[in-house]
């Protein structure tokens, strides 16, 4: 039986794999989406899920990104595997699986302590030793450790933060959702020798990020568990 699920599973991976590389051109991203297991990450009754491509619920209000999200972010990352990266936003963990597949060191932070638990231990338990996942401090990101070669956000931002700009090497590249509650543009900024440059990636939709210089718990209103 779960050998016929498992089966299942790969041959919807692979349809995945397959609508994936219709945007994504990054042989390197495909082949870490094709060696993370997606339904690890996800709770359990949704597993059969897992390889659609489409965000899911992880609890505490929150969700795991929809597979093209991440790849489309990873890809435009062009991480180099001796590259450290940060993102904000551990979730489930899967996007920092993805990122570590990639990049040489790997900073995932995360405000929900449950959550940052679970995941730390699904990576572990997956044998990423590339990994650190770090709960939230008083500042956004994880300034201990700047400069980053790469900082993804995996939540949405009203403003590109100054604060992650900081965080950022020369020549590094941010990719953060910016834009209202509902809806954000995906931006890709990098750090080059002249200054900052901006590029567009299109539309999106992301849970709050919440902290300073982002969305605050008292404007969202929102209850968490
Ligand atoms: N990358 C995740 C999806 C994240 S959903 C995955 O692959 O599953 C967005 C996450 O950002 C939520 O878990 C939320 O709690 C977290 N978050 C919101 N504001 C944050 C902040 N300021 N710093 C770190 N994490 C934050």
């Amino acid at each position: 039986m779960a050998k016929v699920a498992h089966s299942l599973l790969e041959r919807v991976k692979g349809q995945l794999l397959a609508e994936l590389g219709q945007d994504v051109r990054d042989e390197r991203v495909l082949a870490a989406v094709a060696s993370v297991p997606r339904e690890k990450f996800v709770p359990d009754e949704l597993r059969a899920f897992a390889y659609e491509n489409r965000p899911l619920p992880i609890g505490h209000g929150q969700t795991i990104s929809q597979p093209l999200i991440v790849a489309m972010m990873t890809e435009a990352l062009e991480l180099k595997s001796d590259e450290k990266v940060l993102e904000l936003g551990t979730g489930s963990g899967y996007q920092a699986a993805i990122l570590a597949e990639l990049a040489g060191q790997v900073i995932t932070v995360e405000r929900i302590l449950p959550l940052a638990e679970r995941a730390a231990a699904v990576l572990g338990e997956l044998g990423y030793e590339n990994v650190r996942v770090c709960v939230c401090g008083d500042v956004l990101g994880w300034p201990e450790e700047a400069p980053y070669d790469g900082i993804v956000v995996t939540a949405g931002a009203p403003q590109v933060p100054p604060a992650l700009l900081e965080q950022l090497a020369p020549g590094g590249r941010l990719v953060v959702p910016v834009g209202a509650r509902d809806v954000q543009e995906l931006l890709l900024v990098t750090k080059g020798p002249l200054g900052l440059t901006t590029k567009r990636l299109g539309p999106c939709r992301f849970v709050p990020l919440v902290g300073p210089g982002a969305w605050s718990s008292a404007d969202l209103g929102f209850a968490e568990g």
